[in-house]
């Protein structure tokens, strides 16, 4: 056998799998068919929002304990700010999942989730203007994550660890065998004991004898010119999501000074496949953003400067999918992260090495099991 594990997808979840793996001293091979780091999947765009109170569902919250310590650990290991605690700003009516959730996981957790009038947000932030009605929650131990930055941080620790990473290298086709598996790229075929998919938006076909009920929507992330330094991070501006009729939208302190993200987390136009997406920017793509920007940041300009198309890959319940895989018992994978899985990356990759060396987890992540949907 040339390996014990190869890690399909050098992504998200399977940078933190190569790099789990290679912690616990098994020779694995992570194979990335772009760079480490790239922009063609589903990890890219500067940034990502990482939180405790998961409206989502509570269940999720012991996952989170464990995936901040991992981006910590990760953090302080490659020497890099990763990980920026500037807190988190949840805007919404009170019977809205998005804060009726989060109260919910902050009450069964005991987390830190602070109520806060809306004229003190306004006063503090004057570069937010919220509707009357609107609840406001502020999770000061929440901020965002360096995506590319925590990506490539993971893969170079599994370097050093020990794992080849091999990137370039696109995978055409794997097969499962009585010793364990087959992986066959344009120029060379791999042996291992066991097979890790991390395949993202394209776990799909990655996976296609399974028909995993999963769909690809193209998202759009959009940096838009600010006005003066309302927006700034040094100016103690944090993380926002604010869900109302209107929709679902998020944004970032600004980084750079000139400019901030804000995006739609709700739509999404499903695709086939990444490769058949259009990566230019479409009129369609900025209407609804410019609109939650005109009622609610006055201090930016509606034009973007910057933009990027990333990928969701949804499951019918909006959950992770974290499972052996049903027919061969020495493969396993996680897909379907449905646009929230990014924070998680640490936690995910150890329940894969968990899975891939042992068969079975520790961790609480039953609720994740494939079985949950109907005919598997
Ligand atoms: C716009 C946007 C905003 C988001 N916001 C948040 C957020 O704020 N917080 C949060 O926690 N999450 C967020 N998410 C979700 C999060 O980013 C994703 O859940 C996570 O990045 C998925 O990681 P992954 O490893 O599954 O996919 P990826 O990072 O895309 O990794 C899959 C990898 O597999 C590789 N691969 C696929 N096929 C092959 C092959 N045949 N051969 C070799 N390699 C292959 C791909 O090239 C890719 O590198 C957001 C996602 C998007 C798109």
């Amino acid at each position: 056998m040339d390996y014990d594990v190869i890690v399909l997808g050098v992504g998200g979840m399977g940078s933190a799998t190569c790099d789990h793996l290679a912690g616990r001293g098994v020779r694995v091979l992570g194979l990335e068919q772009f760079d480490i780091g790239h922009d063609r999947g589903s990890s890219h765009g500067d940034t990502r929002i990482i939180r405790k109170a998961y409206f989502e569902h509570p269940d999720y919250v012991p996952l989170l304990h464990k995936a901040y310590r991992g981006w910590d650990d990760l953090a302080q290991d490659a020497g890099e700010a990763l990980f920026d605690r500037c807190g988190l700003l949840l805007v919404g009516q009170p019977h809205r999942a998005l804060i009726s959730g989060a109260r919910r996981a902050a009450e069964e957790h005991e987390l830190v989730l602070q109520e806060v009038p809306i004229s003190e947000v306004e006063r503090r932030f004057p570069g937010l203007v919220l509707s009357p009605g609107m609840t406001v929650l502020w999770e000061g131990d929440a901020g965002y994550l360096c995506v590319e930055a925590c990506v490539r941080a993971a893969a170079s620790r599994a370097a050093r660890r020990g794992a080849a990473i091999r990137a370039a290298e696109r995978v055409l086709r794997w097969t499962a065998t009585a010793e364990g598996v087959e992986v066959t790229c344009a120029g060379a075929t791999y042996r291992a004991e066991r097979l890790v998919i991390c395949g993202g938006p394209w776990a799909g076909e990655l996976l296609a004898g399974l028909r995993l009920p999963l769909s690809v929507r193209r998202k759009v992330q959009l940096w838009f010119p600010t006005r003066g330094g309302l927006y700034a991070r040094e100016h103690g501006f944090p993380v926002f999501a604010m869900q109302s009729e209107e929709g679902f939208f998020y944004g970032f302190p600004s980084l750079d000074g000139a400019t901030i993200k804000v995006a739609e987390h709700t739509g999404g136009d499903v695709v086939a496949r990444p490769e058949v997406a259009e990566r230019a920017l479409q009129p369609g793509d900025v209407a609804r953003v410019a609109a939650f920007i005109v009622e609610h940041l006055p201090g930016i300009e509606h034009r973007p400067t910057r933009h990027a198309v990333c990928f969701y890959t949804m499951t019918p319940d909006e959950h992770f999918i974290i499972d052996r895989h049903p027919v061969h018992a020495q493969v396993c994978f996680a897909a379907g992260f449905s646009g929230h899985g990014f924070k998680f990356a640490p936690i995910v990759g150890s329940i894969l090495a968990d899975l891939a060396l042992t068969g079975t987890t520790a961790e609480p992540s039953g609720f994740l099991r494939l079985s949950r949907f109907q005919g598997f």
